[in-house]
């Protein structure tokens, strides 16, 4: 199998192996010429497609294409059936370069998949149209999750954070606690997936705990210092972790507070908050746990954003200067020492 890129996600990993896996599979002793079979893609051993694949192999190239299905551990992120082309180099027999696309369909929608690879790294990808949250998928994948023996699923729903590159296709917040509620709902309240996080966190994301953030739950440092006021937002560093407390005014931040955290419910700061609820009251917590999160009735009241502060674009100017410093640092190390 091949290796790819360990920054990109699963899927990528997934979708990539669907159409390299046959490729992979011949020898170079007999890299020539054309192979038609049934075809059980897998990866590590987990099936994530079938179908009647179509090879043509040549000294220098390939070329594979696929109409057949998706199933296993790629069914949850991509269910359906479909085909898939697959055109590359080779060097000593395996893929060097591919380009991969593929379009599969439901009894609801088709997407198009599109992949580059070089050496084994995924260069290109886009799904078309973009992946929507879709309850089913993802209470799938939880499955899937559990079927591997994964025993701690860390969930969070994603917003349009400033450095977001699409901010397009994030969730508000009404969207993202009717998604928990539809995705738990397939599962018992929760109860049928195990989640390295708190019930009441789970139970924050579906609606049913008005929580403020606590941004200074999840601290970040990087190699700029401890960054203000969490990982999602860069707005200043600190030198030590007793200036980072003591010097950011916390309450600047949070959902309410500041306009760049209205569709924030991200763990990073909202764990800390659901952690501190359950050490001050126990019973509720192992109410969550026995009964599993609510999925239905009303939400608790949603946090007024009346009185939040503008948001305050200060990111990149803090990066500048961070690095300037840097530079300066590594040029004065560099100065040869005086006689
Ligand atoms: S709400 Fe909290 S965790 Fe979310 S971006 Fe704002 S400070 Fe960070």
């Amino acid at each position: 199998m091949l290796a790819l890129s360990k920054t990109i996600t699963s899927k990528l990993l997934l979708t990539a192996a669907v159409a390299l896996a046959a490729v992979a599979a011949i020898s170079p002793a007999s890299a020539q010429g054309r192979l038609e079979a049934r075809y059980v893609a897998s990866l590590a051993g987990i099936p994530i497609g079938s179908g009647r694949w179509v090879v043509e192999i040549a000294d220098t190239h390939y070329a594979a294409e696929v109409n057949g299905s998706t199933t296993g551990l790629l069914h949850a992120f991509t269910g359906g059936e479909g085909s898939t082309i697959a055109r590359g180099t080779l060097n000593a027999g395996r893929p060097a370069s591919s380009i991969y696309a593929a379009t599969i369909s439901t009894s609801k929608k088709t997407e198009q998949v599109n992949l580059t690879t070089s050496n084994g790294d995924v260069k290109d990808f886009k799904v078309d149209p973009p992946p929507d949250a879709d309850p089913e998928r993802v209470a799938r994948f939880f499955d899937q999750a559990g079927a591997l023996g994964i025993d701690g699923i860390t969930v969070s729903p994603g917003y349009a954070y400033e450095r977001a590159p699409d901010q397009a296709h994030f969730l508000t917040r009404a969207r993202t606690k009717q998604l928990f509620r539809d995705i738990f709902r397939r599962g018992r309240g929760a109860r049928a997936w195990s989640f390295s996080q708190s019930g009441l966190f789970l139970d924050f994301l579906a609606g049913n705990q008005e929580y403020r953030c606590t941004p200074w739950g999840n601290p970040t440092r990087n190699v700029f210092g401890w960054q203000r006021p969490c990982y999602l937002l860069g707005e200043g560093y600190a030198s030590s972790f007793r200036q980072l407390m003591e010097e950011t005014d916390w309450d600047a931040y949070g959902t309410g507070n500041y306009e760049k955290c209205a569709d924030c419910m991200v763990h990073s700061g909202y764990e800390a908050t659901a952690v501190q609820d359950a050490v001050r009251h126990p019973l509720k917590a192992l109410s969550v746990s026995f009964r599993g999160v609510r999925t239905e009735g009303a939400m608790a009241q949603e946090i007024s954003l009346k009185r939040q502060r503008p948001a305050s674009y200060v990111f990149s100017g803090h990066v500048q200067q961070k690095l300037a410093e840097i530079r300066i640092t590594q040029a004065r190390a560099e100065e040869p020492a005086a006689p």
